[in-house]
């Protein structure tokens, strides 16, 4: 018989009931070291009194009204927001499915009201996720989540991660975006190198074409900047964002340049949730918090302490881990034995990993652990690897 939730995801046999930081405490009493912050949305980690404080205030005086009225708490996130990056705009989401829907339509829109309809092509990279809509899967595009689910949404053009001549091959007259993670999250906490963020940046600029950012998981501070192309110095024209900017509570939006929304008139978008005072009463406490210099510079400064602790566990259990990769608190062990192994071992030490795909286990830690944390994080991991090692055959 079906189970009252639909089963589509095979669950771990743990059922958390409280948090605090980067804490979670089980049914049963243990206590887990959270390395996986909900999938890199408990930024400010668990129950953070200035993110609680931000959300009881708001629901003690209004939730929800509609976008049919000014919210302020709305204007207040989208003002932050556009001082902070590239953005002459925003648009509020509840997820970053929904982000990737309005980043498609905006694409297509912008073209189609230039005078240029039959540009409605997106490039996207094997390995990647933009999510579970119908836009969303047919864009990444993986036979794991498109099949049968068709028809898919046409107009999506799959590529192989990192190979530049395909890239320039693939950009016809037909072609409005190209839509990628600057680091692939799903995909196994892959980073596109600065350098190819730049060439796709040009490439963009020299065909006309629009440059569409997923920084659904590795922005709000997770690379150690707000937003992760900073690192490459460059902008999108258009970018979505979800996870972390809620902190726990789900938001999300999409960033563009006055010029790319441009399309984006009274009536061609909307959202009953997005955006409404609850959510980004919670969203400005975030990025009040997460967009302050020395906030970030933290962020960094424990980035590189975990990684040189993760890169001498890799070096002590060469059996069990292959290389550390990613970028600030967004970091992946490749594994050399099967990757649920690794997440399970890691249960029975009380420590939470997240899988991806290419057999990586990512680290997605709240932003603000601490050091003692980290610490603690790689003991765990140090004794879980060592159990998998014992548990070899040699
Ligand atoms: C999680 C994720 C999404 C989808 O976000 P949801 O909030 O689950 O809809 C899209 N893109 C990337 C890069 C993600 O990590």
């Amino acid at each position: 018989m079906i189970s009252s939730v639909l089963p589509t995801y095979s669950r771990a046999p743990l059922s958390f009931v409280s948090g605090k930081g980067s804490w979670l405490t089980e049914a049963d009493g243990r206590r887990f070291l959270d390395l996986g912050a909900g999938i890199a949305v408990n930024a400010l980690g668990h129950a953070n009194p200035v993110l609680t404080k931000a959300l009881t205030d708001q629901a003690g005086q209004l939730w929800h009204t509609s976008n049919l009225y000014q919210i302020p708490q709305q204007q207040a996130l989208a003002d932050r927001l556009v001082d902070a990056s590239f953005a002459d705009t925003v648009f509020f989401t509840n997820s970053g499915t929904e982000s990737c829907e309005l980043a498609v339509k905006m694409a297509r829109k912008y073209f189609h009201d230039k005078g240029q309809p039959d540009r409605v092509d997106i490039i996207t990279f094997d390995g990647s996720f933009h999510g579970r809509s119908s836009a969303g899967i047919a864009a990444a595009g993986s036979e794991k989540m498109t099949k049968g689910f068709g028809p898919l949404l046409p107009g999506f053009v799959h590529l192989p991660f990192g190979n530049h001549d395909a890239l320039t091959a693939a950009i016809t007259d037909t072609t409005c975006a190209i839509l990628v993670e600057p680091v692939q999250g799903e995909g196994g906490i892959r980073p596109v190198p600065d350098q190819c963020l730049k060439g796709l940046r040009d490439l963009c600029d020299s065909h006309g074409i629009l440059l569409i950012l997923d920084e659904v998981q590795c922005g709000v501070g997770r690379t150690g900047k707000l937003f992760a192309h900073e690192w490459a110095g460059i902008t999108p024209d258009i970018m979505m964002v979800a996870k972390g900017i809620g902190g726990g509570f789900p938001l999300g939006c999409v960033m563009a340049t006055e010029e790319a929304a441009s399309g984006m008139t009274a009536g061609t978008h909307g959202s009953t949730y997005g955006g409404n005072p609850l959510g980004c009463a919670v969203g400005c406490a975030v990025i009040d918090t997460v967009g302050d210099p020395a906030f970030l510079a933290e962020v960094n400064r424990k980035a590189g302490l975990l990684r040189q602790k993760l890169e001498g566990l890799v070096d002590a259990h060469p059996n069990v881990f292959e290389a550390v990769r990613g970028a600030g608190l967004m970091l992946g062990l490749k594994c050399k034995v099967a990757l649920g192994e690794v997440v399970n071992a890691g249960y029975a030490q009380e420590v939470i990993t997240v899988p991806a795909a290419d057999n990586v286990v990512r680290l997605l830690p709240a932003l603000n652990i601490t050091d003692d944390e980290i610490a603690q994080a790689v003991t765990r991991l140090d004794r879980a690897a060592a159990a998998l090692e014992g548990a070899g055959d040699g």
